[in-house]
């Protein structure tokens, strides 16, 4: 069969009424089917265990999403064991054959996308048009690594090797391995997906080990791949503790990489921990780690201060702020500081916050602790900024906060530096747009950036100085596209990995060189 070039799944328009009774109608089907216990994954075994991970909506806390049995140091080890089997007969499964299962995954996702959507709705607090884009980009992961792996199989064709007379040569792409692969909850099928497909169709073997607020979800992907024929053993599903599971599988002689997604003091973990060598260990690991954020957006006084404004508030306070891309920062040039601010906060305050499953604007954050950590973080800001909305608690039988904008805040302050994770946007005032860059630039982070102006030299300078992975000029700050946008950034935001990207497999593969006499 012919593979039909990429194209990006398109989002669903919910300004329809018929799209809004369909995902109505997808939450139904999800709410009839909530509360159940879910198995392990190891080889071809489901692992039912007594210890379980609860998982609950957010929103509405006293609503159980499933039951996940939870994996231990020993049943990890016997997950180790079965993907250390199945490498043997995966990595010899043609690039073109692994790809083909990935394929099958996306028209069936596709088929059901409104069952994921309203799955995470419930498990994560997205809204209608979070969740949807988030089941698009796992679909788009799908399909964009299945057709790289294709190409990067076909190297000597697209990237051919310099001739010499009496030899054949070649280069090709080989699997690394097991790999241990980590997501985060907040992208909790997109990331997920994203990373275990990458690494699979490579012809490395995983285990999966998901966020602990976030398994359900994870579990329905896993499902999903088994339906498709994808080999047992290939994929194996170890919900656990982090602590637990994840430090004994870091420090595990056998593991050979770990694709890590989630927070700069996991990922720093992980990189230690993954360094030293095991008795017995035979490489080094890699570790693909990214990490968190402190984003922000530039706005100089030759910008469409209405449009910046608005970007401002959907890159703040999309899926609460919770997106490693959040824009959890605004820089304005003191000229135009006032009138930007006074937009920033009459379109935050039109944020309604309420259930996800009724498409509110605003919903909960993920859990007690990110909850705990918010309102602190609220705290602190009241001392160092001036609080131009919201600031508590939000309404709910959840996590609700309500969307805050500090206003006046130092480049310096905790509320510039540090991720929060949580709707809370902090604002600071700078005296001209050179100022403002390096503002931005005063991080230890470098993920993503935006820039608002209409001035060409300003441009120009900004795109070569604004320092992140990913800087978009005259638009928010979140919102990355796979096969358009890259995503990865610098410094303590990660290992500069380009997730969706044309050169994340070499990520997951090693490259062999055969010489031939001829
Ligand atoms: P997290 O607390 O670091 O957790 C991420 C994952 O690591 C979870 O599966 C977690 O498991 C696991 N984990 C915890 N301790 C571990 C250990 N000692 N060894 C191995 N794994 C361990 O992050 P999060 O709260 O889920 O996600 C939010 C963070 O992710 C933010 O910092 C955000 O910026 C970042 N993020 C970055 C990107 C990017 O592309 N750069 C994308 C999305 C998110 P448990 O759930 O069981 O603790």
């Amino acid at each position: 069969t012919i593979v039909k070039p990429y194209a990006n799944e398109p989002f669903t328009n919910f300004a329809l009424e018929e799209n809004v009774k369909a995902m109505q109608a997808a939450i139904a089907k999800v709410k009839g089917e909530l509360g159940q216990d879910y198995p392990l994954y190891i080889g071809a075994e489901k692992v039912m265990t007594e210890a379980k991970i609860t998982s609950i909506n957010p929103g509405n806390v006293d609503e159980v999403i499933g039951r996940v049995s939870k994996a231990d140091q020993a049943l990890a080890e016997k997950a180790m064991n079965t993907a250390l089997e199945t490498f043997e007969s995966w990595k010899k499964v043609s690039a073109r054959e692994r790809a083909e299962y990935l394929f099958k995954a996306a028209a069936l996702m596709r088929a059901r996308k409104h069952e994921f959507s309203a799955l995470m709705i419930l498990e994560s607090g997205k809204n209608y048009v979070e969740a949807d884009v988030d089941t698009a980009e796992a679909i788009d992961f799908i399909e964009f690594y299945a057709r790289e792996m294709i190409r990067l199989s076909q190297i000597n064709e697209t990237q051919p090797l310099v001739k010499i007379p009496g030899e054949n040569n070649q280069i090709s792409y080989i699997p690394l391995g097991v790999g241990v692969v980590i997501p985060p909850w907040n992208f909790p099928l997109a990331i997920c997906v994203g990373m275990t497909v990458s690494a699979v169709v490579s012809g490395n073997t995983v285990l999966l080990k998901p966020a602990s607020t976030t398994p359900v979800i994870a579990h329905k992907f896993v499902a999903l791949m088994e339906e498709v024929g994808l080999p047992a053993g290939v994929i194996n599903f170890i919900p656990g503790s982090g602590a637990e599971v994840g430090d004994y599988l870091t420090t595990h002689p056998k593991t050979r990489f770990i694709s890590f997604t989630g927070s700069k003091e996991i990922g720093l973990r992980i990189n230690k921990l993954a360094a030293d060598v095991a008795p017995g260990q035979i490489w080094i690991k890699r570790v693909i780690a990214e990490m968190g954020g402190k984003d922000g957006i530039v706005v100089d006084e030759t910008a469409d201060l209405d449009a910046a404004a608005a970007a401002i508030v959907a890159s703040a306070f999309g899926f609460q702020g919770q997106k490693c891309s959040a824009g959890s920062r605004a820089i304005i040039v003191e000229s135009v500081y006032d009138e930007v601010v006074e937009k920033v906060v009459a379109y935050t305050n039109k944020l309604q916050s309420g259930l996800p499953e009724e498409n509110f604007a605003a919903g909960p954050v993920i859990d007690k602790a990110s909850y705990d950590r918010v309102l602190d973080y609220i705290e602190i800001g009241k001392s160092e900024g001036t609080l131009l909305a919201g600031g508590g608690k939000a309404e709910g039988n959840g996590y609700y906060i309500q969307p805050t904008v500090f206003g006046d805040v130092s480049g310096k302050a905790r509320l510039m530096q540090e991720e929060i994770f949580g709707p809370v946007l902090a604002i600071a005032k700078a005296k001209d747009w050179k100022q403002a860059i390096a503002m931005y630039n005063d991080t230890e982070f470098g993920l993503t950036g935006s820039y608002f102006s209409s001035d060409e030299d300003r441009i120009a300078e900004a795109l070569e100085t604004v320092h992140c992975g990913n800087l978009y000029i005259n638009r928010k700050c979140t919102g990355a596209l796979v096969g358009v946008h890259p995503f990865g950034g610098f410094n303590m935001s990660g290992t500069d990995s380009k997730a969706g990207g044309y050169d994340y497999l070499m990520l997951l593969t090693q490259a062999k060189l055969t010489s031939r006499k001829v």
